[in-house]
């Protein structure tokens, strides 16, 4: 049997232990399995665009576990009542291949993704930072604020979206969190005085949310948004005078924001200023920028931290997924089992 997550489930896990505490316990699978970076396959996702939008498979294994996940984006989604993001994914046992774990993943890729941004802005982000700018209210954003608090304590928001109801949405979540939002009336307003910037925006275009001069030194900037080729957030000047850390550059390089630079733009692997092999942030002036797109060795993390913490527990179930006949040989006796008799 397959044990398995639903939304339901998932929500109530959520409600029950809080975003914050299981995203720093995901920070430490995260950073767990970050560190141990070169015993996973990898490959860039597999992905099927078409003009809707994306629809891709993210597989990994460390040699004992194997996932994938199935993720879809949809910049058009939210106009026509469906979400940009919606996701499952699988866990699976490599000795038999047989599938152990299914969990939706919608909920679980916010709070991943919000997980790897907060563990990579716990390294690379000023120490001292207090406020956060908001670039983009969607589904993502309240994961982030919460993953940014989580790690950094920021508590300080200034949050813009084309879409004022987005933005009345995430106070209505966020300040009774204990947050202090302020709504600007542009990205310039937004950003000013920022020590980090989130953005988190989503539209199949290369567009320019914030630009070159928007950027002031000793800034943080987490680039969450820009996510598939010809879909990217960032002025290409800002990737010049920034240093840049990625997830697993044959991946960023065609879906991130450095696909706007050369093929060979001198990036870092996050994994090695994790492990000490690179440097992270080596002054208070320095601009570092996380250019995120989303890789598969996050989602075997965030599904393992699900599957563990669950395990046991009321929130999950087991599924007949695997077809499991007592002779392995006899796949047909599954359908005679069911034959009517006399
Ligand atoms: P969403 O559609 O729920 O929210 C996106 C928000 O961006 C909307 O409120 C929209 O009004 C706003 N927006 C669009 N254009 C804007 C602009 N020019 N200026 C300001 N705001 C603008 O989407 P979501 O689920 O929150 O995802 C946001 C983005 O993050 C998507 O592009 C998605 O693909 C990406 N994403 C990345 C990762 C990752 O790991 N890097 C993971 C999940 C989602």
């Amino acid at each position: 049997m397959t044990q398995f997550v639903d939304v339901t489930s998932m929500s109530r896990w959520i409600q029950r232990e809080g975003v914050e505490k299981i995203i720093g316990t995901m920070v430490e699978y995260l950073e767990r399995d970050f560190s141990r970076w070169e015993k996973f396959d990898k490959i860039p996702r597999v992905a099927s665009h078409t003009p809707f939008g994306v629809i891709e498979l993210m597989p990994t294994s460390d040699g004992e576990e194997y996932s994938f996940k199935y993720v879809n984006g949809h910049p058009f989604n939210p106009a026509r009542g469906f979400q940009t993001v919606t996701a499952f994914g699988v866990l699976a046992d490599v000795d038999n291949g047989y599938p152990t774990f299914l969990a939706e993943m919608t909920l679980l890729t916010a709070l991943r993704t919000a997980a790897t941004s907060a563990m990579v802005g716990r390294k690379l982000a000023r120490q001292d930072s207090k406020v956060m700018a908001m670039i983009g209210a969607g589904s993502q954003a309240e994961f982030q604020a919460l993953g940014f608090r989580a790690v950094l304590g920021i508590e300080t928001l200034r949050v813009f979206d084309i879409d004022p109801k987005a933005v009345e949405k995430l106070r209505r979540n966020l300040e009774p969190l204990g947050f202090e939002i302020t709504v600007a009336a542009s990205v310039d307003e937004a950003v000013e005085g920022a020590d980090i910037i989130t953005t988190c925006t989503a539209d199949k275009a290369q567009n320019t949310i914030l630009s070159d001069a928007q950027v002031k030194p000793g800034v943080h900037l987490n680039a969450v948004g820009g996510d598939c080729p010809g879909k990217t957030e960032l002025e290409a000047g800002i990737l010049r005078r920034a240093d840049v850390f990625v997830e697993f550059p044959p991946q960023t390089r065609i879906e991130g924001e450095i696909q706007q630079v050369e093929a060979d733009f001198e990036v870092t692997e996050f994994w090695k200023v994790l492990t000490g092999k690179a440097e992270g942030r080596t002054s208070d002036e320095q601009i570092t920028l996380f250019d995120s797109v989303g890789f598969a060795i996050a989602d075997f993390s965030a599904l393992r931290c699900l599957r563990d913490w669950t395990k046991d527990t009321d929130l999950q179930a087991y599924i007949e997924l695997v077809a499991d006949p007592e002779d392995p040989k006899d796949l047909y006796s599954l359908v005679n089992a069911l034959k009517p008799v006399g």
